[in-house]
């Protein structure tokens, strides 16, 4: 997703989501070698019933944003409900204390306490940041969820964040996304060659490896440009948000994607805000991180099948890249893999981490959920 757009999107209402949080203390993964426990380096700290606990939690949405604002929001009830209201998390939407893509900086500086955001918004300060997002082609929900929990994925983020003070609990995903709107169908690899494409992250520099010229645009100006011809096509997320945008009325060949399928939200504490917390509190929280991680996923994919039916009716056209263009993608991703593993350290040791995990997935995959989704 991009949610660069997010945060300069300002009129857009309200949605939901959920699951994650397994700590170092990790009580669902069974490899318990690689948790180190807690107690081992951190004094335990227990409620002070007198006493109310205060977290401050930018996110870097508008507030009531649909699913993810929404789903921060609900994090928070859930928090207030499960601790009796000995522990409140006050929500400060985008701007509305801290700058959208000021998040990350003020929870490492300790300025507040958490955010919600997504770890591919934080590449300049380490490209590997972006890897735990996903990758084109890479993970689905179900399976990035399951190399976080159960691989090495959280313990890669958590090691690489701490290094900013910051650490990591899963705080949903966006599911998979649409490949987005053309103002014209593409037919050909040659279709895509100077096509001004609103397109971020790992997708946009495996676009341009193909021709395209990836332009990065404010939520706010893509339909005007896109009605205008200032750019031919965009990418957003799923039909539950792009509805809303309207980009149906103006590019209406929409495509199934492979640049985002299942990207990843996260719900970041500063290091030292996390520590200090009631031993029961920080499980109150991993629980409900864990609700909203999951729950997230799933109202994604509750709202984009109503989404999809509404844009059905609308005579959207639904179409798949041609095959060449798809394996003209796959091959520039290994281009643009390939140069940021030597440009940085830190991306090739999680990129092998990936692959590792993708590769097994996929061999499973191949011989079940895929013979399933093709025969039902
Ligand atoms: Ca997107």
């Amino acid at each position: 997703m991009d949610r660069r757009d997010f945060l300069t999107t300002a009129t857009l209402a309200s949605g939901a989501f959920a699951l994650s949080g397994c700590n170092e203390n990790n009580r669902v993964a069974i490899d318990y070698s690689k948790h180190p426990k807690k107690s081992d380096d951190v004094k335990s700290v227990h409620i002070n019933r007198g006493r109310k606990t205060t977290i401050k939690l930018a996110t870097s949405w508008p507030g009531h944003f649909p699913i993810m604002g929404v789903g921060v929001e609900r994090f928070a009830k859930r928090v207030f409900e499960i601790s009796s209201g000995s522990l409140e998390i006050k929500i400060y939407p985008k701007n509305t204390l801290i700058p959208a893509l000021a998040v990350f900086d003020a929870t490492s500086s300790g300025q507040i306490d958490a955010f919600h955001s997504g770890p591919y918004y934080w590449k300049g300060k380490n490209s590997a940041f972006s890897l735990f997002s996903g990758i084109p082609f890479g993970f689905t929900a179900e399976e990035v969820n399951s190399w976080m929990l159960f691989g090495d994925g959280l313990k890669l983020w958590r090691e690489y964040y701490a290094k900013y003070n910051l650490y990591p609990l899963l705080g949903g995903n966006t599911n998979i996304q649409m490949g987005g709107w053309f103002r014209k169908p593409i037919k050909s690899l040659a279709d895509m060659q100077g096509l001004k494409m609103r397109i971020p992250g790992l997708g946009g520099e495996v676009m341009a490896k193909l021709g395209v010229n990836p332009i990065l645009l404010p939520a706010g100006e893509i339909y005007t440009s896109l009605e205008r011809g200032v750019i031919d096509a965009t990418e957003w997320v799923g039909p539950a948000l792009d509805i809303m945008m309207g980009f149906y009325k103006v590019a209406p060949y929409y495509y199934s994607g492979w640049h985002e399928p299942g990207s990843v939200l996260e719900l970041t504490f500063n290091k030292h805000s996390w520590e200090k917390l009631a031993s029961e509190h920080q499980a109150m929280i991993e629980v409900a991180s864990s609700e909203t991680n999951s729950n997230m996923t799933y109202e994604f994919h509750a709202q984009n099948i109503k989404a999809l039916q509404k844009l059905q009716d609308l005579n959207v056209k639904l179409l798949e890249f041609p095959t060449e263009v798809t394996q003209a993608a796959k091959i520039a991703l290994a281009k643009v893999l390939d140069e940021q593993s030597k440009a940085n350290q830190d991306f090739q040791t999680v990129l092998e981490s990936i692959q590792t995990h993708l590769a097994l997935s996929k061999a499973w995959s191949d011989v079940s959920l895929d013979y399933f989704l093709n025969n039902r």
